[in-house]
């Protein structure tokens, strides 16, 4: 008999939700979206914390496609999603089949665990699974799961919805059989090494075979033979700052417009082509992303353009999950000298008005893309320098959600804060470089490194990180206009870093500090690349020495939010339960934090006990252990918070201060890396998670020693604790479901 569920009718329509922490999850899903249209299904495209926009009850068939942030959490714009689906009750979806492509990296620990936590909250909601769900992995290719899991999405689709008879055939999801010819013709006659002259591309056979491909989407024969028929940006037009926060009016760019930057080139990435020559037909090209995007010039309404954003302000349209700030930067010291391998800073930033926050929260800070770039990357796209600044309107159906809100706003700002210049392109975005390509090889190059046969001259390619304007570098030709490039940059993302203050210290909830390694490395081949945060503020402060602590170094003020910390990484209430932080390099960050604030505990308790009439009672009799794990590679180059850390074991703060030290020999008492120290003190440490039930807190990177670390917790568990080891790693999970094994966990 066939079961009940299965019997229910068919949808007359999908919808497609994502949530997505970095942009792929959302371009994936609205590519998924796009072809279910093209394919004569009825399909919409939802961001999950938009999930009221649908009645779930009547959803007769969801597809998600999800990503995984942090240590196995949601992106942030799913979190409302799931505090409403944590709320939901009893069977009410019933009605609903689903399917769901997770994205992740099983590089970190909790591989794609919001597909799985979704996949069973929706069970248990009643909604049954048509598909085998699909999980797909960064650590080897996203692609190589996510593209046949939607190829064969489609017939189990049809089973489910409705598909309205196509009116036009499916567009090719690979090369055209014109467009293959001409690739594999050209493939025959070029020498295929990197420096094939542009004369050489425009011989007369290759005329009828550039004109051939016209109607497959190629550009047409004059601008594949010349560099100056390129594709122009729409007129452009103005920019609302109406909802700032207070105070936002002295942002970030002013300083750095008075001083006149150099755009930047980018470099020629140089990869050895020469297996092209063994592929004459190029297979599972990836789908371009539909044209949406119409950018409108609004200069003249003046409804909507208040001040240009370049005048010095944070344009409205940055949307932050909560409210955006507007802070001074009150202090900033440099931790490391200059024989350190990395160069930590630490920063306090300011406020005019309280901010409620925790120790263990962390801040997002928006800072623009590095201004030589933005300039570099209009140069190369052939926008004139009076474009730059007039205001204009993103529009369009289907764009993506960070696009949206920019009702208003320059082109130069939608490039500084808009969009993610750094992230090596995708391999959809290389495909649509070389249908924008002009010169026929670089055309071939890059279509060759977008199918499947190039994965490797790709993968080299990608080991490179070339930037946007990297490529646009290694392939002058390609002539992309303005809309494409920002419809299909992936958003631009804050940078998030841990307070190391306590809002109960002076001026407390005016203040926030916080430490980080300022990004800028050099690759093998010589090639220089920076972040995008942490060198902005490294040059807005004035690149300040070792050892100097500069007041007020910047009029500039910076665009920045709270994220309070959803997992419960806070000091415990109970003040005597004793906290045992694990934290190497800047994964101390957090707990300088915690150490604050109970030095300040202290303090007012030590206040109240001597201004009250009862016996004096010892201070440490209210305040549990507190112990400390840190590692760094050299004690006089990277101990960060050295005195601090000092200060509190001798205030007794800090009741346990351990110190691995990765590359000095024979230190004594010490260890290589923190997991050593958890093995030499397993005795003293199980005692303590035994006997008082200690919290643990890890921070730090979360690829190689939170695994390393965990592995040793287990260890102690076995050694120490009597556990077999399966038992000791079930009793961990216990403990991390319970909140007394926390871990604040960074990529
Ligand atoms: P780091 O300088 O790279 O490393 C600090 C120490 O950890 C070094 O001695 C290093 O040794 C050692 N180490 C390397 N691999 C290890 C492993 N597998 N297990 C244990 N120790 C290891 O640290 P960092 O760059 O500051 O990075 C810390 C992490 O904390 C980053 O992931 C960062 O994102 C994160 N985080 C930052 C903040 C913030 O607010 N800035 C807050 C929380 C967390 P060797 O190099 O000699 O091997």
């Amino acid at each position: 008999m066939v079961p009940e569920k299965d019997l229910i009718p068919q949808a007359d329509h999908l919808t497609v939700f994502f949530a997505s922490q970095t942009g792929n999850a959302e371009s994936i899903s609205r590519n998924l979206h796009e072809q279910a249209m093209e394919r004569g299904f009825k399909s919409a495209h939802y961001m999950l914390n938009d999930h009221a926009k649908v009645d779930w009850e009547k959803e007769k068939c969801l597809v998600f496609v999800v990503s995984t942030t942090g240590d196995g959490d949601p992106p942030d714009n799913s979190t409302k999603f799931w505090r409403h689906l944590r709320k939901l009750k009893g069977v009410g979806l019933t009605k609903a089949k689903y399917a769901i492509l997770g994205l992740g990296d099983t590089n970190y620990d909790n591989f794609c665990q919001t597909a799985k936590r979704l996949d069973t909250r929706l069970q248990e909601l009643g909604a049954t699974s048509f598909y085998p769900r699909g999980l797909a992995d960064d650590a080897t290719g996203l692609e190589e799961t996510v593209d046949p899991w939607i190829k064969n999405l489609w017939p189990a689709l049809a089973h489910q919805v409705i598909c309205a008879p196509m009116i036009h055939d499916l567009p090719q999801p690979h090369l055209s059989a014109e467009e293959e010819k001409v690739v594999k013709e050209l493939i025959h006659q070029h020498d295929l090494e990197p420096h094939v002259s542009p004369a050489v591309s425009a011989s007369p056979k290759k005329v009828n075979a550039t004109d051939s491909m016209v109607k497959g989407g190629f550009v047409p024969l004059a601008a594949a033979t010349t560099t100056t028929a390129t594709t122009r940006p729409p007129a452009l037009g103005s920019s609302s700052i109406s909802n700032l926060s207070k105070g936002m009016e002295t942002l970030a760019v002013k300083e750095k417009e008075v001083i006149p930057v150099v755009p930047a080139t980018g470099y020629k990435v140089e990869v050895d082509f020469s297996s092209m020559a063994n592929h004459a037909n190029l297979t599972a090209l990836p789908r371009v992303p539909n044209a949406n995007l119409k950018i409108t010039d609004v200069t003249a309404d003046n409804t909507t353009a208040t001040k240009s954003a370049t005048a010095g302000s944070i344009p409205s349209f940055i949307q932050t999950p909560t409210p955006l700030l507007s802070a001074k930067i009150n202090n900033v010291q440099c931790l490391t000298p200059e024989d350190a391998l990395k160069r930590t800073l630490s920063v306090e930033f300011g406020f005019e008005d309280d901010v409620d926050y925790a120790p263990g929260d962390a801040f997002g800070i928006w800072a623009p893309n590095d201004e030589a770039t933005v300039l570099g990357v209009l140069a190369a796209l052939g926008v004139k320098e009076e474009e730059y600044q007039k205001q204009v309107k993103l529009e369009g159906e289907g764009i993506p959600s960070h696009l949206q809100p920019v009702q208003s706003a320059t082109l130069l700002d939608i490039f500084r804060y808009s969009v993610d210049l750094t992230t090596t392109p995708k391999k959809a975005n290389i495909r649509l470089y070389g249908d924008h390509a002009t010169d026929l090889v670089e055309k071939q190059k890059l279509m060759f490194m977008a199918s499947k046969q190039g994965a490797e001259v790709f993968n080299a390619f990608r080991a490179q990180g070339p930037s946007f304007l990297d490529i646009l570098k290694t392939f002058p030709s390609i002539k992309l206009p303005v809309s494409r490039v920002i419809e299909t940059l992936p958003p631009m993302q804050p940078r998030y870093y841990s307070i190391t203050s306590s809002p109960m210290a002076k001026n407390g909830h005016r203040r926030w500090a916080c430490a980080f390694n300022v990004v800028e490395y050099e690759l093998p081949e010589g090639v220089k690349r920076r972040g995008v945060c942490t060198p902005w503020l490294d040059e807005l402060v004035g690149k300040v020495p070792f050892g100097a602590s500069v007041a007020n170094p910047t009029k500039t003020r910076v665009p920045m939010f709270l994220k309070p910390n959803e997992t419960r990484f806070n000091l415990p209430t109970d003040t005597l339960k004793p906290v045992i932080m694990i934290g190497p390099g800047t994964g101390v960050a957090p707990f300088m934090g915690f150490l604050e604030h109970r030095s300040e505990q202290r303090r007012i308790k030590k206040r109240l006990v001597n201004i009250g009439t009862g016996p004096r009672q010892h201070l440490d009799d209210h305040f549990g252990d507190m112990w400390l794990f840190f590692g760094c590679r050299h004690r006089e180059r990277d101990w960060l918070f050295r005195k601090e850390m000092e200060t509190y074991k001798q205030e007794g703060v800090l009741t346990e201060l351990q110190l691995a030290v990765s590359r000095e020999e024979n230190v004594p008492n010490s260890g290589k890396y923190v997991q050593d120290l958890i093995k030499k003190e397993g005795a003293r440490l199980w005692k303590l998670l035994d006997k008082k039930q200690a919290l643990i807190y890890v921070c730090g990177d979360a690829k190689g020693m939170a695994k390393s670390v965990h592995d040793e917790l287990v260890n102690v568990l076995v050694e120490h604790g009597g556990f077999e080891k399966m038992a000791a790693m079930m009793e961990l999970n216990k403990w991390a479901q319970e909140k007394r094994y926390l871990r604040d966990l960074w990529a």
